[in-house]
């Protein structure tokens, strides 16, 4: 995840083609428990497959399983259409699934 966030209560404008501005407070971020690891762990390199990226996986979903933000940073995810990583105990495929399954 990245540690980049802008200022608390601003407003971040949608990139061209999106069809609305996107409002985000960040501020859930201050408690999560992923702070100080290497992000590494929740991205996968380009070439990582198989059992190494399901390994990968696994760790940092036991580690979101801890965090007292995961439920925000899972949304965050599924609303800005975070296509990659694991972001709130989801991975990308994952969040496809409950994008699809909610409508
Ligand atoms: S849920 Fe996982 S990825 Fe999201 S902030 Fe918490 S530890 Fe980091």
């Amino acid at each position: 995840m990245s540690t980049r966030k802008p200022p608390a209560g601003s407003v971040t404008k949608a990139p061209p083609g999106l069809p609305y501005p996107l409002l985000e407070n960040w501020s859930w971020q201050d408690d999560a428990a992923c702070q100080d690891v290497n992000p590494e762990l929740f991205f996968p390199a380009e070439a990582e497959r198989g059992l190494r990226k399901h390994a990968r996986e696994v760790l940092a979903k036991s580690l979101c399983g801890t965090c007292p933000v995961s439920r925000q940073c899972r949304d965050h995810a599924i609303v800005v259409g975070e296509t990659y990583g694991v972001w709130g105990g989801t991975t990308e495929d994952e969040r496809d699934h409950l994008a699809t399954a909610t409508g």
